[in-house]
């Protein structure tokens, strides 16, 4: 019997050592102009008995290490043994099951990327499943687009929450309806608030992302302003920064070719989450930088006690003449530095290397750093 499991393609950086469960393929949607991550693939919705069968598998990898184990210790050489037995796919299933639990196994994730297309009856039985038979999980997450949360009702979600779903991670990338029909995203900034006000009322944590620079030139105010308007009325518990960047294969690059979309440079994309922390006005709701992508790594904290100190810290890169900004932009994108503070710190040599590519392109309007700093940054996406 096979006892290999699927993995989807994506998770959010947070749930780095949690234990990733299908329950859907694809996306609902599919259409976001800026989205290249399931092109070409249809969306599926995974049977109850299918999730429970990837469960049990995972469950088999644990016991294995369990039969395995002695006063304590694993016994590496029958373990071996046994892992002899298994196909390249279910050993690579195994090893994950062993880093998750290495790792505390404390957290799964659900996947792909609208895993509340499962109808919460069935989804609530697949996680009482999912929590009986790995009793030591604390914390249960998934993503959900907007639109599908606002099909179901509180009562629903409830259902979830009560079955053991903690967290729901949801793409708004803005909260501008300008915005949100530019980039297709198939939703509005109305079905943006009522989902999140029925996550919230069904008690789980709700974790909004926000890209700064998707509005471009044309909606840079827009986009902090209506993305904070969203915010407000709803009071997650994490707004989580995605700077955006723009790949190359999707529609929204044709755009730039075609001129109906300018792209925003590092510093205005900074300004823009400058902007939007300046005027959340929900005390607890807490500003996460997780990502390389973003300009600072460090602009974390909770706008009730932080706000201050991340306006400084935006404020502090902000106005910095453009030989110091280029300099940082490069020792934040090769991952040297999460702030400026830290600047000290970057060995002299590499210092001499970052002056030598900034300078190389000059400092002209037409100087191509941009295109070239979108270039770093692209490998990131
Ligand atoms: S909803 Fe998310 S996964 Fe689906 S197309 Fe849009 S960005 Fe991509």
């Amino acid at each position: 019997m096979d006892r290999s499991f699927p993995v989807g393609p994506i998770r959010p950086p947070s749930e780095a050592s949690s234990l990733l469960l299908q329950v859907t393929r694809g996306c609902t949607w599919n259409k976001c102009r800026f989205c290249v991550v399931y092109r070409g693939q249809g969306f599926h919705v995974m049977k109850p008995e299918e999730i429970k069968q990837n469960i049990d598998n995972m469950a088999y990898f644990r016991d294995m290490l369990v039969r395995h184990a002695e006063n304590g210790m694993i016994n590496k050489e029958s373990l071996y043994r046994e892992l002899e037995t298994l196909t390249g796919p279910e050993l690579q299933c195994f090893y994950m099951v062993y880093n998750w639990l290495l790792a505390g196994g404390r957290s799964v994730f659900l996947q792909d990327g609208d895993s509340v297309a499962l109808k919460p009856e069935k989804l609530a039985d697949v996680l009482t499943y999912l929590r009986e038979k790995f009793p030591q999980i604390e914390r249960v997450t998934t993503y959900g687009r907007a639109s599908t949360l606002a099909r179901w009702s509180v009562d629903q979600l409830k259902l979830l929450r009560e079955a053991g779903l903690d967290r729901i991670h949801t793409g708004f990338e803005s909260g501008s309806d300008n915005v949100l029909q530019m980039i297709n995203k198939g939703l509005t900034s109305e079905q943006q608030i009522d989902a999140g006000k029925k996550v919230k009322a069904a008690g789980m944590e709700l974790s909004v992302y926000f890209m700064p620079g998707i509005g471009g030139r044309n909606f840079t105010e827009e986009n902090a302003e209506q993305t904070a308007r969203v915010v407000n009325a709803i009071d997650p518990d994490f707004v989580r920064l995605r700077t955006f960047v723009l790949k190359k294969e999707s529609e929204m690059y044709d755009m730039k070719l075609r001129g109906e979309f300018t792209e925003l440079t590092d510093r205005e994309r900074l300004r823009e989450i400058r902007d939007l922390i300046s005027m959340i006005e929900r005390n607890d709701v807490q500003v996460v930088s997780d990502h390389i992508v973003n300009l600072i790594g460090s602009l974390n904290g909770r706008i009730g006690t932080d706000r201050q100190k991340m306006l400084e810290m935006a404020d502090l890169v902000l106005n910095l003449p453009e030989e110091k900004f280029r300099l940082y932009q490069l020792a934040r994108r090769y991952g040297y530095v999460e702030n400026y503070s830290q600047m000290a710190a970057v060995p002299g040599s590499r210092m001499e290397h970052f002056r030598t590519v900034a300078d190389s392109y000059g400092y002209g309007e037409d100087s191509g750093w941009e295109e070239h700093i979108n270039d770093v940054l692209r490998q990131y996406v």
